[in-house]
This record gives C-alpha cells, sequence and structure tokens, in this order.
C-alpha cells in the first residue's frame, strides 16, 4: 500500500504519540480479512452452515480504518433506530384509530379540563374534543364538531355499535359546538358542546344502504325529500337510538325529531318485539319540541350534564330547547327553565 505510508505519516504528526503507536502496530499486523500465510480459516468457515459469530459491520470490528468505519456503524444504528422509531409511529397510529372507531379519546383536544357551562342556548366550554371522521361515521363538510368528551365518545359507539349490527353504516354527523362554545350560526343550543345533529341513515330504492353527504329530509310516510326512490331506515335508525339509550356511560337525554319518524321509529321498535322498558324510555327521548326546527332530516341529540360539572353546567335551556335558528331573542331573557321539555325518565310531553 504504498500511498498509505506517507498519509499515515502526516497523521502521525498530526495526531501526537498515540496514533503513532497505533499507527506503527496497524502497519505491523496483517491486514484485517486477510489472513496470513499459514494462517486457521475463521470459526464460520469451519463449521459450515453455522451463522458467524459476529454479524456486526466490519466497521465495529476493525480499529485499523478508525474514524471513516465508526461514521459507518454510526449510520447503520442511526438507520435500525429510524426504522424502529417508525414502525413505533405506524403501531401508535393503528392504536388511534382504533381507539376512535371504538369510541377512545381523540389527539386534537384543548388541554384543559372539560367543562360545559351555563345553559345549551346560553353556556360556553372548555376542554373540548373534536369529532373527526372514522370508518364509521363521517362529519359533514364545513361542520363545527367540538364537544364534550362524553358527546364525541357517545356518538363514535353508537356509530360503531350500528355498523356492527347492520355492516356498511356511517352516521353523517353535522354541527356539534365551537371549540369555546357560545352561539353557533344556524342554532339556539349547541352552544356548551352537549348537542349534535346527525343524519339520518337511508336507504335506496331497493332497500340497500345509501350514503350521502347532506341531510336528507322526510315525509311523515318515511319518503326521502328530493331524493326519489329513497326512503327512511327504520331499522339503522332504531340500531342508533337503541345504542344512545343503552350506552351507559352516554347520558342521552333528547332526540329531538318529527313526530312521524318518532311513531315510525317505535312501530319498528314494537315489531321487533324490543323490551318495553327500551321503547318506554326511547318514548321518552324523542321528542318534538314546540317551535323548534323541524326535525325531519336529522336528530338533534342532547346528552346530560355529567355530575362532575354540576353547579357550572345548566340542564335545561333557559328559554327554549330546540336549535333554531330563528328563535326570538327575548326568549333568552327568560331564566325560567323550558316547559316543554320533559325528564328522560318521564312522560313525554307530545
Ligand atoms: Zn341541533
Amino acid at each position: 500500500m504504498p500511498l498509505l505510508r506517507p498519509l499515515s505519516r502526516r497523521c502521525l504528526a498530526s495526531r501526537g504519540p498515540l496514533a503513532a503507536l497505533l499507527l506503527a502496530l496497524s502497519l505491523a499486523a496483517p491486514a484485517q480479512g486477510a489472513p496470513a500465510a499459514g494462517a486457521q480459516p475463521a470459526a464460520a468457515e469451519q463449521q459450515p452452515g453455522k451463522r458467524p459469530q459476529n454479524k456486526r459491520p466490519a466497521a465495529r470490528r476493525s480499529s485499523a480504518d478508525g474514524k471513516g468505519e465508526t461514521r459507518a456503524a454510526r449510520s447503520a444504528r442511526a438507520k435500525e433506530k429510524a426504522k424502529e422509531r417508525a414502525g413505533k409511529k405506524r403501531a401508535a397510529r393503528r392504536d388511534e384509530a382504533s381507539r376512535a372507531e371504538r369510541g377512545g379519546t381523540d389527539a386534537g383536544a384543548d388541554e384543559r379540563k372539560p367543562l360545559s357551562k351555563g345553559a345549551p342556548n346560553r353556556g360556553r366550554l372548555t376542554g373540548a374534543v373534536r369529532l373527526r371522521s372514522s370508518r364509521h361515521l363521517k362529519t359533514r363538510e364545513g361542520a363545527r364538531t367540538w364537544g364534550l368528551p362524553v358527546l364525541v365518545k357517545t356518538l363514535r359507539r353508537a356509530a360503531f355499535q350500528v355498523a356492527k349490527k347492520h355492516g356498511d353504516s356511517a352516521l353523517l354527523v353535522g354541527d356539534l359546538s365551537a371549540r369555546a362554545g357560545g352561539a353557533l350560526d344556524g342554532h339556539n343550543s349547541h352552544q356548551t358542546g352537549r348537542d349534535a345533529d346527525v343524519g339520518f341513515y337511508v336507504v335506496n330504492s331497493k332497500g340497500k344502504n345509501l350514503r350521502t353527504d347532506r341531510f336528507v329530509a322526510f315525509d311523515d310516510e318515511g319518503n326521502a325529500i328530493g331524493l326519489p326512490g329513497a326512503r327512511f331506515d327504520d331499522a339503522r335508525n332504531w340500531a342508533l337510538v337503541q345504542a344512545l339509550l343503552e350506552d351507559r356511560q352516554a347520558g342521552v337525554k333528547y332526540l329531538f325529531v318529527t313526530d312521524a319518524l318518532r311513531a315510525r321509529l317505535l312501530a319498528h321498535a314494537a315489531k321487533k318485539r324490543v323490551p318495553a322498558d327500551l321503547r318506554a324510555r326511547a318514548a321518552a327521548a324523542m321528542m318534538s319540541p314546540r317551535d323548534a326546527d323541524l326535525h325531519n332530516d336529522h336528530f338533534h341529540i342532547r346528552v346530560m350534564c355529567p355530575p362532575s360539572m354540576r353547579g357550572a353546567c345548566i340542564e335545561e335551556s333557559l328559554a327554549r330547547p330546540a336549535c333554531a335558528a330563528d328563535e326570538p331573542k327575548k326568549a333568552l331573557d327568560s331564566a325560567a327553565p323550558a316547559a316543554t321539555e320533559p325528564d328522560i325518565y318521564g312522560v313525554p310531553s307530545r
């Protein structure tokens, strides 16, 4: 190696006595990987089929190449670590998606403690969680989808339950609340993270599930308005009501829907021999509040104040329970609870 000696001598001059000693030793010894004449073959060669003992790159075994080899080893280790990190990230993403499907928490959360302050039609929200689309739930484009964690989880679980039972289902969700609550365009309530609008499940003229990206309105016979041949899906919509009411963690208080669709759903439940106590609860929760929007194209779901928020969270709307946009402003000035809202365990007023 004629070029090595002059180079090494320059290194010797610049790196001091220890480098000089190492250099002298390396020059005196046979080169790594090139055994001297008469030397025994490597152990791996003596035992064919057996893995070599040391799989590390040559860079780590040899000191002859010094800095260059160390860099190569470092690079190999860095690549291994990067691969490992990427694997962990993929696994975390899979876990998160799976949690979301089952109703777990969402990454896009306000860090503060969740709190619903005030009444549904005059209040604020902190610690909101954002509802995002998942396999069985789609948020409508442009929807404001912040809510109390209990509401967000309830919607995810219910959508999952319907899909589990009927397959190929996606619950279309419209507005919940703004991130910090307060007045929301187009709604009277939806101010404290306890309200959500969800579209009805729809079937086509052949009875097959029909996915839409907008809320579809239905007449009293269950025919879609403006979507010829499409119909109200009694089975899936009842499954949604059932999932919401049977969810012990949910605390669903109201499901606003027109009288006609409420009657359809209760008739379907009776036909399917759903236990009477569940049908009674459904009858109590489903209602069509006076002077509110006509809920013929969506359910308005409201959850109760979580027990931990008592004192700050006001259960009922101050004047009227609806999410109507056209409520007279003067009605908000009244602090009297709405007379039209029954208790979930009471008798529905209409
Ligand atoms: Zn609403």
